[in-house]
């Protein structure tokens, strides 16, 4: 068997045997990237002797008889977080050149628990979109079929997962961008409770969503990474001192009696009908498996993309106000004055997205229109919120599609931008609340893979495991891999 293809499990039980060594599985990842990442562009950056550097470094506390889940396990960052001495672009031409001077809270832990960084994956620029075509460097290409794409934001992480170039990727997710790949990618990828794994050296985008996680090639190698990134970071404030379990433990208890609520208005309007048979023939397969399910309803909904689009814009002019052209990254040369200069850094730097938002951000956010968008917006938001807190104190969790259609084709929808915000109206729901929430693969369409969302309880990231594992005990979708 080819050892870029294990899963964490897999590899770490033969590592921790002396059947394999870290530098073997970071070589096959190394040449699975080489022999395909031509015709995908899952990455921006792969860095080859840092790699094989940080495996050898493994191979030796391996062999010192230390023990580990993630140990010499090989793994790619979405390049919007900050990996010390590696080139941390987010996509974007402002940033080209930048080199992260210190490394983000969650890959300090992956340090110390010894994983390999193999690179860097591409992502639609500074993670705003749904399609991975929002970058300055070009889409990456969905490994199930290369003309369409892979999902957005961190597109070239779960391609690159799909493709075994890498045992696990890291993603963030502020409004999807997580789940949204991972479902036309056919990978499990899972967007934390907000807080629960810490943000300090994310670059940021919209800082009251934004959260990292792990894409992976089952639900239960979802847990080992969430279990090594998570916890209190003194500096992310917004990571709080809540214990984190150890997932492995309960991950094999029955869906037997389990609550899961199905929320209306989750599959109705633009659901594709062979998505939802798939969603159909899953909830199927858990019944089977004993978990109870009840239609419940989230009638507020209908208005996420909404307040979701007026909020993330404001923070994103906020947070991408440090973009200056003097503090970071590209900066245009021989202005006249200081003004000019903003402006020729920032114009030449952004891509028509990102600047489409921080113009949409700076409007709601102005003295006139504060009151009637942002502050409208985070009123509807905290009725979201408390509205799928109440649904889920009566439910165990919460069961949608992730998408409601499948991979669309280079190009099809990145003319117009409203089309491609709908992308995003099953998943922003727990980004606005704050919940756990995470896609794993339910099956095909034509090929393309179909994802269904799982909701939790805050910090109740162990019964999504728990439903998925179980999913993934007696279905084989999460198995499939493309032909390439
Ligand atoms: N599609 C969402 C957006 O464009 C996803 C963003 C994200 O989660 N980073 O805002």
């Amino acid at each position: 068997m080819t050892l870029n293809k294990l899963t964490i499990k897999e590899a770490s039980e033969k590592l921790q045997k002396r059947k394999i060594t870290a530098v073997q599985l970071t070589r096959a990842c190394l040449a699975r990237i080489k022999e395909v990442d031509g015709k995908i562009k899952a990455c921006i950056t792969v860095c080859d002797d840092k790699a094989m550097e940080m495996a050898r470094e493994a191979d030796i506390r391996l062999k010192n008889g230390e023990n580990g889940d993630l140990l010499g396990i090989p793994y790619l960052v979405k390049d919007n977080i900050m990996t010390r001495g590696i080139k941390t672009t987010a996509s974007s031409k402002i940033l080209e050149n930048y080199t992260a001077p210190f490394s983000a809270a969650i890959i300090k832990k992956l340090n110390q628990a010894g994983a390999v960084i193999l690179g860097k994956t591409n992502l639609d620029e500074f993670a705003h979109g749904a399609s991975t075509e929002n970058s300055a460097f070009g889409p990456t290409h969905n490994p199930w079929n290369l003309d369409r794409v892979p999902g957005g934001s961190s597109g070239g992480s779960a391609a690159a997962v799909a493709a075994n170039m890498c045992i696990f990727a890291l993603g963030t997710d502020t409004g999807g961008s997580i789940r949204h790949p991972a479902s036309f990618c056919s990978v499990t990828g899972l967007k934390p409770t907000y807080g629960r794994s810490s943000r300090f050296g994310l670059i940021a985008m919209t800082s009251s969503t934004d959260v990292p996680g792990p894409l992976t090639k089952t639900v239960a190698d979802a847990g080992i990474v969430l279990a090594a990134i998570a916890g209190q970071d003194k500096n992310d404030a917004t990571t709080p001192d809540e214990p984190v379990p150890d997932y492995g433990q309960d991950i094999d208890k029955s869906v037997k009696g389990l609550k899961i609520g199905l929320p209306r208005e989750y599959f109705t309007g633009g659901l594709n009908k062979e998505v939802k048979q798939a969603i159909d023939a899953a909830i199927k397969e858990l019944k089977k498996q004993g978990a109870e399910f009840l239609e419940v309803s989230l009638p507020h909904t209908k208005y996420g993309i909404a307040s979701y689009y007026i909020i993330t814009p404001s923070e994103i002019s906020s947070n991408l106000a440090r973009f200056d052209g003097i503090r970071y990254g590209f900066s245009a040369k021989e202005t006249e004055d200081l003004i000019t200069g903003y402006t020729k850094s920032r114009g030449h730097g952004f891509g028509p997205e990102v600047k489409r938002r921080i113009m949409l951000g700076t409007y709601a956010l102005s003295a006139g229109y504060f009151d009637a968008y942002y502050l409208q917006a985070q009123k509807v938001r905290t009725i979201i919120k408390e509205e799928m807190d109440e649904v889920l104190s009566s439910v165990d969790c919460l069961l949608t599609p992730t998408s409601p259609g499948t991979a669309f084709k280079i190009g099809e929808q990145s003319g117009d931008p409203l089309q491609m915000y709908l992308e995003d109206v099953f998943v922003t729901g727990a980004s606005l609340a704050g919940l756990p929430a995470m896609s794993i693969p339910a099956g095909f369409v034509n090929g393309l893979p179909v994802g269904m969302q799982l909701i939790g309880k805050r910090f109740d990231e162990a019964t999504l495991f728990r439903v998925g594992h179980s999913f993934q005990t007696t279905t084989e979708w999460h198995r499939e891999k493309p032909e390439l």
